[in-house]
């Protein structure tokens, strides 16, 4: 952040980063099944501009504010404008004190700009068939502490990307080739889970 040292936000994008690097070309093998094989470069370039935006930014809601406007310009693609909304709006719901139930209403808000975004409706094998139970997870957990909610939530993400194998994909670019898709994980579902994922290890301490 910029004048002091790493913010909590920061050492959660680094881990993401992190997470998508690990996964670059695992990531653009599953977009390449039925798609344009971009997601996984799509990802760490939209990345490496968000971990980049957040160090000369202070205070998580101003961090993650201009992670995803950075997100969304560096990214590019249908997921990139998409992350960038849900990176953004995250921070713009984010006032005061963060507990688990005023994170699970920034996330209820991103979430919601998400789908007014890309209107894709659960089942169309999205992102959103990883997002909206990752979303109703924390929601269910606002009484925990943040990293056990979030913990919980991104498990639920993990589980339903994984689950994406068997739909057929009904929005975005692998829609005209939907058959081909069968028994492969959604590419921005996966990427969705492995993001939640690394950040849930840094909140764990
Ligand atoms: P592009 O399709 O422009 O090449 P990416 O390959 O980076 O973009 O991202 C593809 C992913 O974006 C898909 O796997 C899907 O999860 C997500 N996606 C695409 N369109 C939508 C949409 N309208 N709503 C929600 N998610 C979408
Ligand atoms: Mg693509
Ligand atoms: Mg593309």
């Amino acid at each position: 952040a910029g004048g002091e040292g790493e913010s909590t936000v920061d050492r959660a994008l680094t881990a993401a980063l992190r997470r998508i690097e690990e996964n670059e070309d695992e990531l653009g093998r599953l977009d390449a099944v039925a798609a344009d094989g971009d997601h996984g470069l799509g990802m760490t370039r939209g990345m490496r501009a968000a971990v980049a935006a957040a160090r000369d930014r202070d205070g998580p809601a101003e961090q993650l504010l201009a992670a995803g406007t950075a997100f969304a310009d560096a990214a590019g693609g249908a997921s990139g404008a998409l992350y960038g909304v849900l990176l953004a709006e995250t921070g713009a719901g984010l006032r005061g004190e963060i507990t688990a139930a005023t994170l699970a209403d920034a996330v209820d808000g991103a979430v919601r700009a998400f789908t007014a975004l890309g209107k894709a409706e659960p089942g169309d094998k999205t992102m959103l068939d990883a997002i909206e139970p990752f979303r109703a997870t924390l929601r269910t957990h606002t009484g925990s502490d943040i990293a056990d909610a979030w913990r919980k939530a991104a498990q639920a993400a993990t589980v339903a990307a994984q689950e994406t194998a068997d739909l057929v994909p009904g929005k975005g670019r692998a829609a005209r080739l939907a058959e081909r898709s069968k028994g492969h994980a959604d590419p921005g579902a996966t990427s969705f889970a492995l993001l939640v994922t690394a950040v849930g290890d840094v909140l764990g301490g």
